[in-house]
């Protein structure tokens, strides 16, 4: 069980279930929501997940032709979850929400084609130049 929020606590969330996998993900969009930066991802079953509150949503097509659902907090901005419609069963959680932020590393990166030149990417862990398959 681990358990986060946003920035202001109007949306709290609880998960009952480890992540099955931690990324770290330079692709375009991620860089938007990470102001810059990558984004830094648990992803979970759905059904582990709970939330109080109610999160705000924006919809894209991300680059991997997923049509993504993004959540982030309506009053305080900060990010939360993303969710393919492709893939329904699981969920991706910003590992900045968390409340213990240092719980989980990221065990890949992704996304490294569209990484700025600056950025440094841990040559300790497995790279994707895009989405893995
Ligand atoms: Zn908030
Ligand atoms: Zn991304």
């Amino acid at each position: 069980m681990f358990t986060g929020g946003c920035r202001c606590g109007a949306v709290r969330y609880r998960i009952s279930a480890d992540p099955v996998a931690t990324r770290m993900c330079w692709c375009r969009d991620c860089q938007y929501w990470a102001a810059g930066n990558a984004t830094i991802n648990l992803i979970v079953r759905r059904d582990a997940l709970q939330v109080d509150g109610l999160p705000s949503s924006y919809d894209s097509l991300a680059d991997s032709g997923h049509h993504m659902r993004r959540s982030f907090c309506g009053r305080c901005g900060s990010a939360l979850f993303s969710q393919a419609q492709e893939n329904a069963d699981f969920l991706v959680v910003r590992a900045g929400s968390l409340d213990q932020p240092d719980q989980f590393a990221p065990q890949s990166v992704i996304w490294t084609d569209s990484a700025p030149a600056w950025a440094v990417i841990d040559a300790s862990l497995p790279a994707f130049p895009r989405q893995p398959g």
